[in-house]
């Protein structure tokens, strides 16, 4: 098959590329999105997400400069300022934008105020059947087929290729080899956590350590077509976004994404085989969960913690608490009256441990966490102190959900190329854009948010047609 029918390709039919695709179809353009998957419901990250749209945990709505003044301060100053600034921007336009293509969006409070719905949080393990994104997708792509688009599913894009006119795309299907022309290509195909070799170079000396909380379908396609046709990537691939489980949830399905041990982490102290603490505990899980992943052994942590954590908010506050879940769902929770015993349980020296619970006691009491090694902030993630017997020490994994690191896109989502400059009808959404979160502690600016930057590309792309 060789046409020029299409103006718009897009590349992968997460809620990136159905959001571009539909965006475009509604502004008169006749569209297809190539999806390798075969299935009509196959795992993928849109599917099996939780579904609140936010920007770094906060509302979409919530004012412009209030929205990139966090990115900034979280990212400490990585992200590219003009596409948060778009993406702040637009982010709520979107959701209004959502509701009219038919998508329930219900508010929960706090920063969940735009989740796709039906909700589905509670218990352990990852139900979404017929849930959030289960069911955006599905009207998406009906919606798509009413304004006269296509889905060709079972067809991966394998390369790009520029043109007098456009970009041709190179697709595998079971038939055969084929290329689709178009004047403008939207890559949506959501990053390369599913790529081990890639995840092995940017982020993990182990990836086969990490536990995979994603659909296995982003493989780094986009990032190394858009880099072949002369694109720019962030200078940091290294950077994930991600969370903490009980260690057991490497091989139980039931123990990911719920429930999750951030809080826990983020409250107490994180230590290694030898009892040494690992990394800032007050940055939070996402960060932990990338510190952890670099180390040679990311499955050799451990949560040092105390009663009034467990039973206070780190333990019971998040809406997939691990307290009482990780124990329902068979993950392992040591407890002890006291260090040197719990010391015992985890095959670390009772002396190493104890002293490494007085030092960080005493630097709370003294406000010197900062002079810890590694230093420990106090805000936003307040220390607790481990005082309050019993003792637990809870064994944990990292889990890896989608990379940050990727394709180099402007405000309007035209990728860039290494001089800055514009490559003729190429677009990037979602996951696979990079430069928008990340640096020196993995600083996290949302996923699904990410759709705004579709929005962008088929807003741009009917504008440069016009
Ligand atoms: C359990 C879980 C909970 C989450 N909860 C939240 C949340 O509450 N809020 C939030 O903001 N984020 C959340 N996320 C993250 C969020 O779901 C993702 O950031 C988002 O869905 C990514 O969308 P995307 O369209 O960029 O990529 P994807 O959803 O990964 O879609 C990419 C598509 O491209 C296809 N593809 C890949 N390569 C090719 C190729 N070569 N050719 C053709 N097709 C290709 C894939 O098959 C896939 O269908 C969660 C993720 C998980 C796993």
């Amino acid at each position: 098959m060789n046409s020029t029918d299409h103006e718009v390709i897009v590349i992968g039919g997460g809620i990136a590329g159905m959001v571009a695709a539909n965006r475009a179809a509604e502004l008169g353009q006749r569209v297809v999105v190539l999806e390798k998957s075969t299935e009509e419901q196959y795992i993928f990250n849109s599917r099996i997400t939780y579904g609140t749209f936010h920007i770094n945990f906060t509302s979409p709505e919530a004012n412009e400069d209030e929205l990139v003044r966090k990115v900034e301060a979280v990212t400490e100053g990585y992200a590219r300022a003009d596409l948060s600034r778009a993406v702040a921007k637009a982010g709520r336009r979107l959701m209004q934008w959502l509701r009219d293509e038919g998508i329930e969006l219900t508010d929960l409070g706090q920063y969940h105020t735009h989740v796709l719905s039906p909700v589905q949080r509670s218990g352990a393990g990852l139900k979404w059947d017929g849930f959030a994104g289960d069911l955006a997708l599905k009207r998406l792509e009906a919606n798509l087929k009413k304004r006269g688009g296509q889905i060709l599913r079972g067809s991966k894009a394998v390369s790009l290729k520029l043109n007098a006119d456009g970009i041709g795309v190179e697709i595998a299907q079971s038939t055969g080899m084929a290329t689709l022309h178009a004047k403008s290509v939207v890559v949506a195909d959501g990053g390369f956590q599913a790529n081990r070799d890639m995840v092995r170079a940017h982020i993990s000396p182990a990836p086969e350590k990490l536990v995979q909380r994603h659909g296995g379908t982003a493989t780094g396609d986009g990032l190394r077509m858009a880099q072949s046709l002369g694109a720019a990537v962030t200078s940091e691939l290294g950077n994930f976004y991600g969370h903490l489980h009980v260690r057991e949830a490497i091989d139980n399905a039931q123990l990911w994404p719920r429930p999750q041990a951030d809080d826990v982490a983020a409250a107490g102290i994180v230590i290694d085989a030898q009892g040494r603490r690992v990394a800032d505990e007050g940055y939070g899980g996402i960060y932990l969960s990338n510190a952890i992943a670099r180390l040679p052994d990311p499955l050799g942590t451990t949560i040092i913690f105390d009663q009034a954590i467990w039973d206070g908010p780190p333990g019971r506050g998040h809406v997939q608490p691990p307290n009482p879940l990780v124990v329902e769902a068979g993950g392992t929770l040591h407890r002890a009256d006291s260090i040197a015993e719990l010391a015992g349980l985890i095959g670390v020296p009772p002396q190493q441990l104890q002293n490494i619970v007085a030092e960080y006691n005493n630097a709370i009491d003294a406000g010197t966490l900062q002079q810890l090694s590694p230093p420990r902030r106090n805000d936003p993630v307040k220390a607790w102190p481990i005082r309050v017997a019993p003792f637990y020490a809870m064994p944990i994994s990292t889990a890896i959900t989608n990379t940050m690191g990727g394709i180099v896109v402007d405000a309007e989502a035209r990728v860039l190329d290494m001089t800055g400059l514009p490559i003729p009808g190429l677009y990037a959404a979602g996951s696979t854009v990079g430069g928008i979160d990340g640096g020196p502690h993995s600083g996290y600016f949302g996923g699904l948010i990410k759709a705004t930057i579709g929005l962008l590309a088929a807003e741009t792309i009917a504008a440069t047609r016009a």
